[in-house]
């Protein structure tokens, strides 16, 4: 199914969809994104993702130019525009990508030379993982790929600038697996190539602290939150490879891919190699609460 893409305002096919190669997002990586899911075609938790992408900017000296009605505005439109097209009748939940560039400029790392940011918003369907997936949990390896120091590139930093996470999915694929953990310079887990990551210890959630160096991942906040809701309590703790290897449960979470079980790491199960007793409550309280704030259907799909 196409996309449908909005370059700095002007919506069309992906075919039409162009940029300069003057960009210094595409000559530098230089921009920062977004990635939200619309349930039903309402964006989930908006304006947290909004926040995030004001605080990555600023962490690259990046100006917006548009207020958040603006860019509200600007996905709203994207999306009416994709579900308009007989061809996505009946096209259910909506992966939305929101990109903003230094813009286009010469060919030098000033960035005086570029006078406006570019924002491009990609919208397609949002492809479902299979449902086994969730109810036999994935398989995880600790890649050799270390998160970038965050004295480097800040992995706050929801960067478009994505080399590091690239390479750690590629071995995590090579290797058989759904999903790659990274450590970070110090040698602590630190997250996933595109998601964060949970262990469970005698009940209690346990994900690495922010200054272990990864994004503060919306949907980790969001399960936070549930977690407390179910009764689960949650603390941000150092973690290394035992406390995974040695886990009772663990999971990842994404926007797209909301919490899926993680069941095997490297060649050792965890737990039981089943998705454990409270990595299931939490994927129903998530979907649940999804329901309540969208009025959508709950299916995650891929990045
Ligand atoms: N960590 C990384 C490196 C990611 O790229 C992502 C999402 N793409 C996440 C964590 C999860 O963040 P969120 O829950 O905001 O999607």
């Amino acid at each position: 199914m196409a996309a449908v893409v909005n370059v700095n305002g002007r919506i069309g096919s992906e075919r039409e969809a162009l940029i300069s190669v003057l960009d210094h997002g595409f000559l530098y990586g230089e921009g920062v994104y977004e990635v939200v899911c619309a349930y039903g075609g309402r964006p989930f938790l908006f304006d947290r993702h909004m926040r995030r992408m004001r605080t990555s900017a600023q962490m690259i000296a990046l100006t917006v130019p548009y207020s958040d009605a603006e860019l509200t505005a600007q996905v709203e439109a994207t999306i009416a525009a994709f579900c308009e097209r007989p061809e996505n009748a009946g096209v259910g939940n909506l992966y939305v990508r929101l990109l903003l560039t230094r813009g286009v400029g010469e060919i030098t790392y000033d960035p005086a030379s570029c006078p406006r940011p570019s924002l491009v918003i990609i919208v397609k369907a949002l492809g479902a993982f299979s449902s086994e997936l969730y109810d036999g949990g994935v398989k995880v390896v600790i890649v050799s790929v270390v998160r970038n120091h965050p004295c480097s590139i800040n992995p706050l930093i929801k960067s478009n600038n994505l080399l590091n996470n690239a390479l750690a999915f590629q071995e995590a694929l090579r290797r058989g697996a759904f999903e790659g953990v990274m450590r970070n310079y110090r040698g602590e887990l630190a997250e996933l190539s595109t998601s964060n990551l949970f262990v469970v210890k005698d009940d209690r959630a346990l994900t690495p602290p922010l200054d272990a160096g990864l994004l503060s991942g919306i949907t980790r906040g969001f399960v936070c939150e549930i977690c407390e809701a179910v009764g689960l309590s949650v603390e941000q703790r150092v973690l290394h490879d035992e406390d995974l290897f040695g886990a009772d449960e663990s999971f990842l979470t994404s926007t797209t891919k909301e919490v899926v079980p993680i069941v095997q790491v490297d060649e050792r199960a965890i737990g039981n190699g089943k998705p454990g007793p409270w990595t299931k409550r939490l994927l129903e309280a998530y979907r649940r609460r999804v329901k309540e704030l969208t009025g959508g259907t709950e299916v995650a799909g891929g990045d």
